[in-house]
Order: structure tokens, then sequence, then C-alpha cells
């Protein structure tokens, strides 16, 4: 990749969409209010979006209540098609997206590509199964009655999303409730609105109803979202991020029996058994640990080794990560950009400090990074003490905690001693112990002998806390529709 000229970032920005999408319509928030959205490798103003009031907010909700019962009665087929154009027009657009995404998230512009891709995945694969929303007839056992059961759309959802990716984590909810006939407001991170404020108009240009889809951007999340969560007109919350917001917005959405989804927080652990192939763990690592610079819900979290390659993955593992050029996401030849703010670096350089403070040893990096920027240096730490926090709390960096174990038990012990259950890693050449260590574990999803597990055709989602419902696969649709049962007298 060559390096994003400054001409070519600007014109980007420019042609951007910046306001309020409500009703099928561009405005401007009441009083003509904007936040701005920062360059975290620069720390300056890209852009200032429309700051939404809470009367704005419900202006959106107003125009998804208006769309919905229409919605709910377009042929599947046409909800399909409109996904599938938007898929299309997606990937025709990549490279302008690509470079909106990095200035404001801060990641390589490869790794916004890839983004890009699986974001789209998600309109293709519910573009599919818009069409497979089914019911069922039977026989009552008593033989007398019959028993149908439909599948409807929930109704008007109200969607929050976080900043680490700016746009698979909008399409992960809005693919699904577009297939099932719900309307939403989807209300993006305000450190990242642009790539959903671009969605919006892929989706607008792909056909999509006026009303069906509303973005509103704020920087006050809880006062511009809360009365939405308070309307009785909203049927359904979608929320990712982390767990202590899930949980406040849990509490909210109790008043109105909301359905609720939650995809929160993580803590991955990541297994070598010494029968493993260190090479391929160590690629699976860079992977699991370095993809979106460790700012993903996936990331491994803290590497539990056998401590008969814990040597040998060690030195491997930090010849790699030490060997990554940390820079601006838009220079060729980058692999890690900045944090996205100055609070999470934060959160990152106390817990390095706690763990060398408590006998860990940084064996590459450890240090924030040189420029205006919030960078922070790739990092290896090895023999992090059992009481480090690093292993407890959600990194959300480049850092990669390593520590090792003796035995089977210990390791799958380790592993699930954590609040969290989103995913974890384990790398072995021995089957038996596979599907036992798999079957140990307390998460939602496993990357068996592999790094990554996000696609958008497998039910993504966590147990424990980090929260509850699937997105993607069969049962992503699922988060979206209720089940009516007619009980049918033929006497
Ligand atoms: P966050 O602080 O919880 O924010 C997430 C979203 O919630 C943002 O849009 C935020 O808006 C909004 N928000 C915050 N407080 C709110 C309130 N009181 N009422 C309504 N909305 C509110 O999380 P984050 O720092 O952006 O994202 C990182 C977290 O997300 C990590 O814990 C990560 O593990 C988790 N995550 C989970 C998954 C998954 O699928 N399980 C995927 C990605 C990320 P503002 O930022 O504009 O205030």
């Amino acid at each position: 990749m060559s390096t994003i000229t400054a001409t070519q970032e600007q014109d980007v920005v420019e042609r951007a969409p910046k306001g309020l999408f409500i009703g099928g319509q561009w405005r401007d928030a009441t009083g003509g209010r904007t936040l701005a959205v920062e360059d975290p490798s620069t720390t300056e103003t890209l852009a200032e979006v429309a700051d939404a009031t809470p009367e704005d907010a419900i202006a959106a909700l107003d125009a998804a209540v208006a769309a919905q019962a229409a919605w709910a009665k377009h042929p599947p087929r046409e909800r399909g098609e409109i996904l599938r154009r938007a898929w299309e027009l997606i990937m025709a657009r990549t490279d302008e997206l690509a470079i909106l995404m990095t200035l404001e998230m801060g990641k390589p512009i490869a790794e916004s590509k890839a983004e890009i891709a699986y974001a789209g995945e998600f309109f293709r694969w519910f573009a599919e199964e818009a069409v497979r929303i089914e019911g069922r007839y039977a026989q009552a056992p008593n033989g007398a009655g019959r028993m149908l059961t439909m599948r409807q759309p929930v109704g008007p959802c109200i969607f929050i999303t976080p900043w680490n990716f700016p746009l698979a984590m909008g399409t992960r909810k809005i693919g699904p409730a577009i297939a099932a006939g719900c309307t939403m407001v989807v209300k993006p991170a305000q450190q990242t609105p642009l790539s959903m404020l671009a969605l919006a108009q892929i989706l607008a240009e792909a056909g999509l109803p006026d009303g069906v889809l509303n973005v509103v951007t704020a920087s006050s999340s809880g006062r511009t979202m809360g009365p939405l969560i308070a309307d009785p007109r909203a049927r359904k919350l979608s929320f990712t991020g982390s767990t202590a917001v899930g949980q406040r917005l849990m509490q909210q959405a109790s008043e109105q029996l909301l359905r609720v989804s939650m995809e929160l927080g993580g803590n991955a652990p990541f297994l070598v058994f010494d029968d493993a192939d260190v090479d391929a763990a160590v690629q699976g690592a860079m992977l699991a640990k370095m993809r979106n610079g460790g700012e993903a819900c996936t990331a491994a979290n803290r590497f539990h080794v056998g401590e008969r390659v814990a040597d040998e993955f060690t030195t491997k593992l930090a010849e790699r990560i030490g060997s990554l050029k940390l820079g601006r996401g838009t220079q060729a030849g980058v692999d890690v950009g900045p944090l996205i703010d100055d609070g999470q670096r934060g959160i990152v350089r106390d817990l390095v400090s706690d763990a060398i403070a408590k006998g860990a040893t940084a064996v590459v990096g450890g240090q924030e990074g040189d420029g205006r920027g919030y960078f922070y240096q790739p990092t290896v730490l090895a023999g992090v003490p059992a009481d480090a926090k690093v292993l407890e709390e959600e990194i959300f960096g480049p850092v990669a905690p390593i520590t090792s174990f003796d035995d089977e038990e210990a390791a799958v012990a380790a592993a699930n001693r954590t609040e969290y259950g989103l995913v974890a890693y384990v790398y072995t050449r021995d089957l038996k112990r596979a599907l036992r260590v798999v079957e140990g574990l307390e998460t939602g999803m496993v990357g068996l002998n592999q790094g990554i597990v996000s696609n958008a055709a497998a039910p993504f989602g966590g147990v424990k806390h980090s929260g509850f419902g699937r997105e993607g696969g069969h049962e992503g649709i699922e988060e979206y529709l209720d089940t009516k049962y007619v009980a049918i007298n033929l006497d």
C-alpha cells in the first residue's frame, strides 16, 4: 500500500456526510450543535458532525415507528436485494471507506479494508437469510386442532455501537434487522461516527425506504438515548460495548421489558499446550492479539503456555511483535496505529506498569510511542504473575502478557478464572485434548488452532459477563424475530 496523501484524506473527509439521518433526510441537530471527531494519530480535529439533542433522537424514533408497518410487509426478496446492493456498494467504495475509517479510528488502511470486507459480509449473508424466515404447521398431539407458528419482526430497534469496529459492529445488527423487517435508530460511538454515516448514505442509495434506518450522532449518549430506551414504541435494544455500560442499559431496558442483545467485553485466554505446533501458535497469536491493534473484544488478553514450550513461544512471539511498525494508519508500511484516545492509552500504561512492578519483564515494548497521537509500543510481557491486573482486566491495546502452566487442568482453570466468557483460543495437536478443553471452556466461542473466529456465517457472542444474543449465522436473524403461535380449531 502506498501512503495516502493529505489531499486524498481531505477529499474523503469533505465528501463524507456529517448530519443526522432521520426519515431519509440529512439534517442538522436542533440548535446547530456539532461534535468534533478527532484523528487519534495526530489529536487534530478531522470533522464536525451533528450533535443530536434528545428531541432529535425522538424524531429518529418517530421516523422508525412510522416506517415499521410498511417495512414489515415489504417483500423479503426485495429486503434482501437492498442488502445485496448495499454490499456491492460497500465493496466498490472500499478504498474511500477505508481512508475514512483509518482517519477516525487509527488502524492501518489494510486493517480498515479487512473490517470493511467483514462488515459487508453481514449484508451479503443476511441478504440470503431474508427469504428463509419460516414458520411451521403441526397437528396437535390430541389430533383435533392444528398449531401454526409464524415469525414476525420484533419492531423498531435501538442500536448502540462502539468505536473499535466502526462499521462491522453496526452491520452485524443492521443486516439482520433489515432482513427481518425491522426499522431502527442507530447511535455510533462519538469517536467514530463518520463510517456509520457513510453506511447510511450507501443504504439510502441501495434503495432502503425512508425511515427504516435512522442514525443519530451525539456527544452525550446517555442523555440522548435514554428517552428512546424508555419509549414504549421501541421494542428491542441491541448494544455492543463495555460490560459496565451494558449493565446500565439493561436496567433501563427493564422498564419497558425491551428485548435485549448484549455484546460486551472480553478477556480471551490463548492456550498453547506442550504438544502444539509452536510456529502455528505464534502465527495465530499475532492475529488474535494484534488484529485491530489489540482493540478488539476478541483480542487474546492473556497467553497461558505449557512450561515446555513457554520460552520458545515467548522468543518467537517477541520477535514478531517487536518487528511491527507503529505509526499513522494512512502511511505505507505501518502495522499498528494509535490507541483511540488518551484514556485508553492510560489504561494500557497502568496495566503494564502494574505487571512490571509485580515481577513481569517487558521482552519488547513497554513504553508509549513517539509522536503526538495516542501511540503505545507493541509489547510482550513474560513471567507475568497470577495477581497482575493485566490478566484480569480487558487490555484493549497491543500488549501480550505471557504466563505458563504445568497441566491441562490448570490451563482450563486459569482460562475460566474471569467473569468474562466471549472467546478462547486453543493450540494443541491432540484431538482428545482439544475436545476435552473446548468442552471445559466457559466461553461462547473457541478458536481451535486458529487465531480468528469472526465470520458473518457463524454465531458470534458470549456467555457470563460477555453478554448474550448472537450476531451472524442462522442465529443472527432470530434476535429480530418474534414467534406467534396460532391455535386452530378444526371442529
Ligand atoms: P462503551 O464505552 O461501553 O461505549 C459503547 C457505546 O455505548 C458507545 O456508542 C457509547 O457512546 C455508548 N454509551 C456509553 N454510555 C452510554 C449510556 N449511558 N447510554 C447509552 N449509550 C451509552 O464501549 P467502548 O469503549 O466504545 O467499546 C469498547 C468495549 O466494547 C470493550 O469492552 C469491548 O470488549 C466491547 N466490544 C464488544 C464486542 C462484542 O461483540 N462482544 C465487540 C466490540 C467491542 P459514546 O462513546 O458516544 O459515549
